[in-house]
């Protein structure tokens, strides 16, 4: 049985995607962002061991040279998080489609669908299809939050049994987005077009972040590439500071007036639903 390592399972979510739903957050990422505030997400624990002494509770062990979570002593206090240099987390479990089922089923009453994001969930495209055929079965929505990086336009299987997709689209210009993500957005941008001319594109996200990007550029152009289609909302987000790694980037919080600015830019463009958060 596939299984896919597991960050968190939030059972009730109203912002990821439309309506009530599970939320499933996989461990493990292809981009490594400036902005990231779960960068405990981004790599896979490598058992090193650093974070056991930390844990004042007694819910970590190192056994055979593998980090033992004991769920039961957690405080949930993020001490191990801030310990690891790997930007991992020794919390995360490895959980087989069946096992989240059990967990959707105990809310599955008051949920319209579940939404899988990261990490990156699109590096795990096997556990995705199961688990979605398996959700859709239920008569649920299946949703998936992407950083665009896997070429989708080559996962078509995928893109039968996902309801929709929300991309982030973190930046427009090509070597802006490696200076922040460390990865060129080729893929995400042929992502997008793949996803609109599919029907399966949800929402666009874009985190604004003043002095550091280009925030007018991306928004200008990507909302002129989702104004020519119905349907599909864009998300522009204030970046905000904390739980962000100090080290890495200096910014602000964009006032209202930016946002409105660029919200007016995105109309204009054609998008008809632009939210600003
Ligand atoms: S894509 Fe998301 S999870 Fe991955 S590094 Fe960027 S902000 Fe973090
Ligand atoms: S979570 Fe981080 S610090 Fe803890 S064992 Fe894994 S890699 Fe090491
Ligand atoms: S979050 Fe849990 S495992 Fe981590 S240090 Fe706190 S009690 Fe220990």
């Amino acid at each position: 049985m596939i299984k896919a390592p597991v960050n968190k399972i939030i059972p009730f979510s109203s912002v990821d995607g439309p309506g009530n739903r599970l939320a499933l957050f996989l461990q493990g990422c292809s981009f490594d962002c400036l902005y990231c505030h779960n960068p405990e997400t981004i790599n896979k624990c490598i058992n090193c061991g650093c974070c056991v002494n930390v844990c004042k509770n007694n819910a970590l062990s190192i056994e055979n040279y593998k980090i033992k979570f004991y769920e039961v002593n957690c405080i949930q206090c993020g001490e191990c998080i801030r310990a690891c240099q790997n930007n991992s987390d020794p919390r995360v479990r490895y959980l087989s489609v069946d096992d989240i089922l059990k967990e959707i089923k105990k809310v599955q009453a008051f949920i319209s669908g579940v939404t899988v994001s990261g990490g990156e969930c699109t590096l795990y495209i096997d556990f995705l299809m199961e688990l979605g055929k398996k959700i859709r079965d239920l008569g649920l929505t299946f949703f998936i939050d992407t950083n665009g990086s896997v070429p989708l336009w080559n996962k078509k299987d995928l893109i039968g049994v996902i309801d929709s997709a929300m991309l982030d689209v973190k930046a427009y210009d090509r070597d802006e987005h490696i200076m922040l993500t460390g990865t060129d957005n080729d893929n995400v941008l042929k992502n997008l077009d793949f996803l609109i001319k599919s029907n399966k594109l949800y929402e666009v996200r874009t985190v604004i972040v003043p002095n550091v990007l280009g925030n007018r550029h991306t928004v200008d152009e990507v909302s002129k590439i989702i104004g020519k289609y119905d349907g599909s909302k864009y998300k522009l987000i204030k970046f905000r500071q904390m739980g962000v790694r100090e080290d890495k980037l200096n910014s602000y919080t964009p006032s209202m007036k930016i946002m409105n600015e660029l919200r007016k830019l995105a109309e204009n463009n054609g998008c008809k639903d632009v939210i600003i958060t």
